[in-house]
């Protein structure tokens, strides 16, 4: 049957997944390995969200994430992939996973592989943090083992506390004395408070994972995110780009008979009886709506969007719980082709610069940069791609008067700060272009311009995140707004939470 007639909807549907990121793809394919009628649908003309690609001139960009945890066995992607049965994408470890410069030092802290190594490089960088380290390290360790167990977070109900219970096991209670602390209170038990640029070492690394700063970031989701760059686990470069994540979880949705069809923007989410019901739909080619009544809706959408999506019909006490949420970051992306004289030698795939030590590694204020290497199909033959991007004040963007001028400064500024480290870059540029929230809000869907999700703050984190049950039976919420948090390796995990939960509940 040709690929269009497979994808036709039918007006009525079991599932109805909105949005084909990798939550939304990864929800929809193992709902539909486990047996159930999956229709996604996606705004844009392709799928992947924050982790799709676009291409120029030859270069493929990825266009938010670049690199991928979870490939390794036992991670979450290779689970999810192994129960598709299907084939993970090819993937090289980073090491280092990240070449870490302090504001003015011309020597990295690289994040090593290899746990011993990395336990070395950190000592020399920060003597006297070693039992600091060693804490964070056991936390991982018992908060990977708890993980592994697959408890079912947060619990809403006497039954999901009772199964909760099942899961913990004597030493997963050596956790509970930092559930509710963050990294800089621990760093304040090993009288490291005054160690500058410890501190902001980790609010770089942490500001990636968490969205959030060590006096901010709940210290059991730190450690496991710091953790996670190492062997026996560690961060992947796809081969080809990062779209071929979202390719083959689409080839695994389209395996078991789930559909999925682009363009197509959920305008609304309607109910009946107080239960999700089906949605409508604005065609984007057709321009024209239609509508589709569904048993399940899965909303792999940003929790800001909900109150757009359903109206009047959201329950008051969850419309203000979703605006005392706090505002989540905004990112400046620079995407760069250029000729391969402008890669240094021996350059790490991934590197982080800090400008001010004494400022928050917020607006503007450091870069995250992601290079490619020589055949790994982003760039032709003698060309790289070098994607640069920094945090910044979302809202700030959106109805900026002088939004032309102002991403023009931020584009100089950071190719004057790349510049000090990729020779001649200025004269090798092939091609040059950026992203804003404006561009994250419009291309991918996302309310305010706002990428990252809820930073894993203690309050908001593990027993306190959102869940992806809504208080509207039949309506799922999955992603990076939900528990537990960011990454493509965080809303698969969602989106398994997510399954589980559906499944429990529909059958
Ligand atoms: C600059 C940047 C760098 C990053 N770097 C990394 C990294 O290196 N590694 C990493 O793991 N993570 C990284 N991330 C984070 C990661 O990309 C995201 O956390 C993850 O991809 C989010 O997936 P998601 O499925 O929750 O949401 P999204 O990717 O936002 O997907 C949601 C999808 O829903 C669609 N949609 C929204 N509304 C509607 C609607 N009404 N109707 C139909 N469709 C709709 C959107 O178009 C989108 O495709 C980065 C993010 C950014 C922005």
């Amino acid at each position: 049957m040709p690929e269009k007639m497979m994808d036709r909807p039918s007006r009525d549907c079991q599932v109805v997944v909105i949005g084909a990121g990798i939550g939304g793809l990864t929800a929809g394919a193992l709902l539909a390995a486990r047996g159930f009628d999956v229709l996604v649908l996606e705004q844009a003309f392709v799928p992947g969200g924050c982790a799709s690609t676009f291409k120029r001139r030859g270069f493929t960009f990825d266009v938010g994430a670049t690199q991928v945890a979870g490939l390794e066995p036992g991670g979450v992607h290779e689970r999810v992939f192994r129960e598709l049965n299907i084939e993970p994408p090819t993937a090289t470890p980073c090491d280092p996973a990240c070449a870490v410069y302090l504001p003015d030092e011309t020597e990295a802290i690289n994040v090593w592989r290899d746990p011993v190594r990395w336990r070395a490089e950190r000592s020399q960088h920060f003597a006297g943090s070693e039992r600091f380290w060693a804490k964070l390290d056991q936390l991982f360790e018992l908060s990977w083992d708890f993980n592994q167990r697959e408890p079912l977070l947060p619990p809403v109900n006497p039954s999901d506390y009772l199964a909760l219970a099942g899961k913990l096991r004597p030493r997963t209670l050596l956790t509970a004395p930092y559930a509710l602390r963050t990294v800089a209170d621990v760093l304040k038990d090993y009288r490291l408070t005054g160690d500058r640029r410890l501190r902001r070492f980790l609010d770089m690394q942490l500001k990636l994972y968490s969205t959030a700063e060590a006096d901010q970031t709940a210290v059991l989701y730190g450690a496991v995110s710091l953790g996670l760059s190492c062997e026996p686990h560690g961060l992947f470069h796809l081969e080809g780009s990062m779209q071929v994540l979202s390719e083959r979880l689409v080839e695994g949705l389209r395996k078991y008979k789930g559909r999925l069809l682009t363009g197509q923007k959920v305008q609304a989410i309607r109910t009946q009886q107080g239960k999700a019901a089906g949605v409508v739909v604005f065609d984007r080619r057709r321009e024209r709506e239609w509508e589709l009544r569904a048993a399940q809706i899965v909303a792999n959408v940003p929790v800001w969007s909900l109150p757009d999506l359903l109206g009047t019909v959201l329950p008051v006490r969850y419309r203000e719980q979703i605006d005392k949420l706090p505002e989540a970051p905004g990112a400046f992306v620079l995407y760069l082709g250029v000729r391969e004289e402008a890669i240094p030698s021996g350059c790490p795939p991934h590197l982080q610069f800090l400008y001010d030590l004494d400022g928050p590694v917020a607006e503007n204020n450091s870069l995250f940069v992601s290079v490619s290497r020589p055949g790994d199909g982003r760039a032709p033959e003698g060309h790289s791609t070098i994607i640069a991007s920094s945090f910044t004040n979302a809202r700030a963007w959106i109805d900026a008067p002088d939004y032309e001028a102002m991403k023009a400064a931020y584009t100089e500024t950071a190719i004057d700060r790349l510049a000090s480290y990729f020779p001649d870059l200025r004269e090798q540029i092939v091609h040059a272009e950026a992203a804003t929230p404006r561009t994250f809000q419009f291309y991918a869907g996302r309310p305010y311009g706002y990428v990252g999700g809820i930073g894993q703050r203690p309050n908001h984190f593990g027993p306190f995140s959102l869940s992806n049950r809504t208080p509207i039976a039949n309506l799922w919420l999955v992603g990076d707004s939900t528990y537990p948090g960011e990454g493509t390796a965080g809303v698969s995990y969602s989106a398994l939470n997510c399954v589980r939960l559906l499944e429990k509940h529909a059958r």
